[in-house]
């Protein structure tokens, strides 16, 4: 077990607004930063009655944002149902789905960007950088290329455009012992290149600290620099992230309905601290009360600018 984080020993719930849905793990990409070491060998998906008992938990307490994440959620034989269901909670305001784009250019998944504009679905994708070199080192060979097609297929169906709704924001997540730039100027490079190279386009960039956790964790280990990371992210808390971290405001919940914090206290397996941690056994409001479960691997959503699922916290 890791150590205490102290720093937080002060922090206190805010309201849970959003349910961050992990579907399952299993993944056709295999990327190297993978904080649940998801892949195509992983079995783990989660069943339609689970997503019913996240329904019921959904309606019944009023939840307004809902990011629904993975594995590739694609990939989970449901979730177009699921979607469809979600869409008739009046108190739900957003639907957030985490893609990896590759994906989306498989013949069998290729109805998905359609399905998403039908429903209005806002899109985070990973694109861990706009150089192709650099993508495909941490995602996989031609992952860029396909990266590429899908957001063409996307903003040919109005996501990112300015005349519509639809919202598509990529994710940027650094290679080895380093943090994020600043999120607003790498956007900026971002939008430039990515337009003026392959005139495609997006809405945000989020900026994402890794966590020295899962496969991210194991690449640090082999190049011997696990330890020049992690006193990277001490030697850069910043206590201006503390009040926003997105824990304090969201809930994510496993495959098989278990409840966490946010969901990399869902990889390392540390559930909400109550006797009978799932969805269809609690209440936000038996929760609310309950600390949320901080280690020193929360240093880096604290360290710099601060990193959440949203991207960063505070700005330079
Ligand atoms: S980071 Fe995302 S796309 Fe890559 S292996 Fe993990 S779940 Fe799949
Ligand atoms: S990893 Fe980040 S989001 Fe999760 S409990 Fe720690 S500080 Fe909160």
């Amino acid at each position: 077990m890791p150590t205490c984080f102290d720093k937080t020993k002060n922090l206190k719930r805010k309201s849970i607004n959003t349910l961050q849905i992990n579907i399952g793990y299993k993944c056709n990409l295999t990327c190297e930063h993978c904080h649940f070491q998801a892949g195509p060998l992983r079995t783990e998906q989660m069943s339609w009655a689970v997503m019913q008992d996240i329904l019921k938990f959904t309606q019944e307490n009023n939840i307004s944002n809902i990011d629904i994440t993975g594995g590739a959620p694609e990939l989970n034989p449901f979730i177009k149902d699921f979607i469809k269901e979600l869409k008739l909670i009046n108190s739900i305001k957003n639907i957030n789905l985490r893609t990896n784009l590759v994906i989306l250019n498989a013949p069998e998944y290729s109805e998905f960007p359609e399905f998403f504009a039908k429903n209005s679905i806002e899109l985070t994708a990973s694109l861990p950088c706009y150089l192709e070199e650099n993508v495909d080192k941490q995602r996989g060979n031609e992952v860029f290329k396909n990266s590429v097609k899908a957001i063409k297929k996307l903003n040919s169906l109005g996501y990112g455009q300015e005349n519509t709704s639809l919202q598509l924001n990529m994710v940027y997540n650094p290679r080895g012992a380093k943090l994020p730039p600043d999120q607003q100027d790498l956007e900026k490079a971002y939008k430039k290149y990515l337009k003026s190279e392959y005139n495609i386009i997006f809405n945000n960039l989020y900026t994402i600290t890794n966590l020295p956790i899962g496969r991210f964790k194991d690449e640090l280990t082999l190049q011997n620099s696990i330890e020049e990371y992690e006193n990277l992210l001490k030697s850069s808390f910043n206590p201006n992230n503390l009040g926003n971290l997105m824990c304090l405001s969201q809930l994510s919940v496993d495959w098989q309905g278990k409840l966490y914090d946010c969901d990399f206290n869902q990889a390392l397996g540390l559930a909400v601290p109550t006797d009978n941690p799932y969805i269809d056994k609690v209440k936000l409001t038996d929760i609310k009360d309950l600390p949320v479960i901080f280690y020193e691997h929360c240093y880096a959503c604290c360290a710099g600018n601060g990193s959440s699922c949203t991207g960063s916290l505070t700005s330079t």
